[in-house]
């Protein structure tokens, strides 16, 4: 017994080992990628239940490393936001987006609303508003188009900050989402005191969605609370034509996930809006 538990915690400090040698192995390779090419989008249609037509799209962040292969997201986000990279990065997808949106508008697409992902380290920079104003005004793309999407955490942190922060944007134009929502905790009350347009149904609520009664009546719950604050609600991972009937008949306004779409590179997001709205 002696020997074994000895034997699992050289293992585990073994793996422990690995895997921070893996983040900063990665970290280093992360500092190159963006001048070197190696990040782009890919955007996942948003589709309306009301009319069954796409009505944005979320922009998701894709890197490939020659050395480490396809890194996801979920991994090196993490890494970004510890090294101060996200500042730069998060820069450039708020650029790559604004340019991608006003190149389907001269094409003729008809307008989307893209999302943009926020990291709390961007979202706290008090100059964000004035910021993106400005890379708005420079790509020449209408702030309507433009949504950029929050967590309850960076909401939560400092609630006073995040409200006048959220107000700035408003005022702007540009729209506001909470994504993951009823993962984290907010407060209820503050809810009604951000500018926010719409509530992400995390997608741990819609997986059992068909059969689990508890996952229902949340999802019904956030969607009164959305509707009854004049916000609209936004249902993510729907992979089955059972879990988008049964956030149609809840009332959910719009579904993201593979059922729909995968994220797609532009050029094939381009040709999935134009198939399926005949633009
Ligand atoms: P998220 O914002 O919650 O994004 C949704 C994730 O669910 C994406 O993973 C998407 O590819 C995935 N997904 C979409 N539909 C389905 C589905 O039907 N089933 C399942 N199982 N998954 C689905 P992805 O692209 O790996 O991104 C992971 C996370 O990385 C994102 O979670 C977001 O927090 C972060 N992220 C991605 N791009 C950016 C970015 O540009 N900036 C920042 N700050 N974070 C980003
Ligand atoms: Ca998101
Ligand atoms: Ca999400
Ligand atoms: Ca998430």
């Amino acid at each position: 017994v002696k020997e074994d538990g000895r034997n699992s915690y050289c293992f585990f400090t073994a793996a422990m080992q690995e895997r921070s040698a893996r983040i900063l192995a990665l970290g280093h390779a992360l500092k190159q990628a963006q001048q070197r090419g190696e990040l782009h989008l890919v955007y996942q249609p948003q589709m309306s239940l009301t009319n069954d037509s796409i009505v944005g799209a979320e922009a998701l962040l894709r890197w490939n490393s020659p050395q480490w292969g396809a890194v996801s997201p979920g991994e090196f986000i993490p890494i970004a936001e510890s090294n101060g990279l996200i500042v730069g990065i998060g820069e450039w997808v708020l650029r790559s987006v604004l340019a991608q949106l006003r190149a389907w508008l001269d094409q003729g697409l008809p307008p989307i609303t893209v999302a943009v992902n926020l990291s709390a380290v961007q979202f706290n920079q008090p100059d964000l508003p004035e910021f993106v104003g400005r890379l708005l005004e420079e790509a020449g793309v209408p702030p309507s188009c433009l949504e950029l999407e929050l967590t309850e955490a960076m909401a939560m942190k400092n609630p006073e900050a995040a409200a006048q922060q959220m107000r700035e944007l408003n005022q702007r134009g540009i729209r506001l989402s909470i994504d993951d929502f009823g993962t984290g905790y907010s407060s209820l009350s503050y809810l009604k005191r951000f500018c926010i347009h719409k509530l992400k149904i995390d997608q741990s609520f819609v997986r059992d969605i068909g059969s689990d009664a508890d996952d229902q009546a949340i999802a019904t719950a956030i969607v009164q609370l959305a509707h009854s604050m004049g916000l609209s609600t936004i249902a993510e991972g729907v992979e089955t034509a059972e879990q988008l009937a049964c956030l149609r008949y809840r009332g959910c306004d719009e579904i993201q996930g593979y059922y729909f779409s995968r994220p797609l590179p532009p050029a094939q997001f381009e040709q999935f809006v134009r198939a399926r709205m005949g633009a």
